[in-house]
């Protein structure tokens, strides 16, 4: 066999069974974060990367060790090592204790059975500084060029050292060592290019998601988000016989502190208000959203609750706008709410007459001397 077709079968099918590697665990993770939405969690996205990264990089670790371990070609072997250290320090930021580290590698070195053999210990010594720098290198990162220099130069400097150490205990010939120290630059070459391509469309896809259905001024969802999820509240409801009420509310006389202290200040009363009750919903029940629904009107979607139910709450927000002080540019500002609360009814045939109900109600606050809740 010449050594062309020795270097580059061997080359292309482990680049092309890592990006497998890299592609099976995107399309896990991506699966669980959709699983749990659809479940109504918020999950920490960064949270589910790595830990599943790490799970998957354990399994991926010990599934080739156990096929190869003791066979006389482990060697073979190394790159994927090296792939595997990168791909949960350099592009998970995995934090790891050290001692967790330590376990984990004690673990690895009894699975090969090789706790009493001196070069392991190197090896493990080895393992965790690579595993360590990467994530100073990649604490450090710039874009661009210079990040990748920094990746190319640090990833070959711990590739050159452990293909050295492998190459004096297998006993490999010069061109082997050059050759498998070249797949593994071509390796981590390709699998930068490729993980920063695919975190690089999550996060557009996160920033395109996030300013639909936010708004940029108070940051708690907009309409747009307002009119799908109260439809698919509407049908929820409806099909499975659970209450929903509505609450729609609109600052009073909003126009007059524009013109009073200027639109600035008007900007800082509508989020500081958003927030307010925002972490008031916090307190009451994580599942209540703030939606700004208009200009200075918000509403709130009490899924699950009856009107009577949600009494409570919502006169306690009212009243926490009332009593809070809005403090900008050294103007103290007092603002109140008219409020339009409704709950659906069985007669209600789309989501739209129950939205009218609570704005006919909001238009009766207001027309009844503002500051007041209506219910019906
Ligand atoms: P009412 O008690 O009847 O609700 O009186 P109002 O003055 O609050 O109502 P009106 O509809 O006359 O005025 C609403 C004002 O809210 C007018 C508009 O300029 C202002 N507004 C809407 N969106 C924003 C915003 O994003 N920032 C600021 N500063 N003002 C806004
Ligand atoms: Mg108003
Ligand atoms: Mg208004």
């Amino acid at each position: 066999m010449t050594w062309s077709q020795w270097f580059v079968t061997p080359t292309l099918t482990s680049l092309f069974f890592l990006l497998g590697v890299l592609t099976l665990y995107w399309f896990i993770t991506n699966q669980i974060i959709a699983l749990l939405k659809r479940h109504g969690r918020r999950p920490n996205v960064d949270k589910v990367r790595s830990n599943v990264g790490i799970i998957y990089m354990v399994i991926f670790l010990v599934v080739v060790q156990l096929r190869v371990g003791a066979t006389a070609n482990s060697w073979v072997f190394t790159n994927f090592q090296i792939f595997s250290i990168v791909f949960v320090s350099y592009f998970l930021m995995l934090e790891i204790h050290v001692w967790k580290m330590l376990l984990a590698i004690l673990f690895f070195m009894a699975l090969n059975q090789t706790l009493d053999i001196g070069l392991a210990w190197i090896f493990a010594v080895f393992y965790m500084s690579f595993f360590y720098s990467m994530k100073v290198v990649r604490h450090h990162q710039r874009n661009g060029w210079t990040g990748y220099i920094a990746y190319t130069l640090s990833t070959f400097f711990y590739s050159a050292i452990l293909w050295g150490i492998v190459g004096v205990r297998f006993n490999l010939d010069r061109s082997t060592l050059l050759w498998e120290l070249l797949s593994s630059i071509i390796i981590l070459a390709v699998m930068y290019v490729y993980v920063d391509s695919l975190m690089a469309s999550a996060n557009t896809l996160a920033q395109l998601t996030y300013t639909t259905n936010y708004d940029e001024l108070t940051h708690v969802k907009n309409y747009f988000a307002f009119k799908n999820e109260l439809n698919d509240a509407f049908d929820k409801s409806r099909n499975h016989h659970r209450p929903l009420t509505l609450m729609l509310f609109d600052i009073d006389h909003f126009k007059h502190v524009n013109d009073t202290y200027g639109h600035l200040t008007g900007d800082y009363v509508l989020s500081h208000a958003a927030q307010l009750i925002s972490e008031q919903l916090q307190l009451i029940d994580p599942n209540l959203v703030l939606y700004r629904t208009g200009g200075e009107e918000f509403t709130i979607l009490f899924n699950g609750y009856t009107a009577d139910e949600a009494r409570e709450a919502i006169t306690g927000i009212a009243q926490t706008v009332r009593e809070s002080r809005f403090h900008h540019n050294n103007n103290d500002i007092d603002i109140s709410i008219s409020v339009g609360v409704t709950q659906m009814l069985g007669t209600d045939d789309s989501q739209i007459a129950v939205y009218k109900r609570a704005d006919d109600n909001l238009y009766y606050s207001k027309q009844h001397g503002r500051d007041q809740v209506t219910f019906g």
